[in-house]
């Protein structure tokens, strides 16, 4: 059984995080990467698994939800910015507080599942990078594991 893992992970990228870009253009934004983390996938040659996706910043952050009405997302950001004002008596000298704290509320990571290559997602749900001490270069990483360890490339 060993050796059958072994041949079909042999020269694909399945071992490797595949990492790409985000550029940001504002203080704080949600961006729509649905179709990137998707290209992301593909160029794995994963069929049936699980998709693992993790944000190396801590004034950024990674949620799923709706991406049909925009205003959904604006209204989050809206929202996280009472619960989080941008002034308040906060300690870090760097004077990003705001931006570390909401990062831990939405989390760096999100798992979604993969069948017959394509993000198992809701009808209205996307994947949203999110930026909370913009403007900036950012990174998404993206590692897939395939059912059964196996990568169910086609032949
Ligand atoms: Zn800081």
């Amino acid at each position: 059984m060993r050796w059958i893992i072994d041949n079909i992970f042999e020269g694909s990228e399945l071992e490797m995080i595949q990492t790409f870009q985000v550029r940001t253009s504002k203080k704080t934004e949600f961006i729509d990467i649905t179709r990137s983390v998707q290209e992301a996938v593909q160029k794995t040659g994963l069929k049936n698994g699980v998709c693992i996706l993790f944000i190396p910043h801590t004034t950024a952050a990674i949620t799923i939800n709706e991406n049909a009405d925009p205003s959904v997302v604006q209204d989050i950001v809206t929202e996280l910015n009472k619960i989080v004002p941008f002034e308040d008596r906060y300690q870090h000298m760097e004077g990003n507080s705001p931006a570390h704290i909401k990062a831990s509320l939405v989390g760096c990571s999100q798992t979604v599942f993969v069948e017959s290559e394509k993000l198992v997602l809701g009808t209205w749900q996307g994947i949203f990078f999110c930026e909370f001490d913009g403007p900036r270069n950012r990174k998404v990483h993206v590692k897939v594991m395939g059912d059964n360890g196996l990568i169910n490339r086609e032949p």
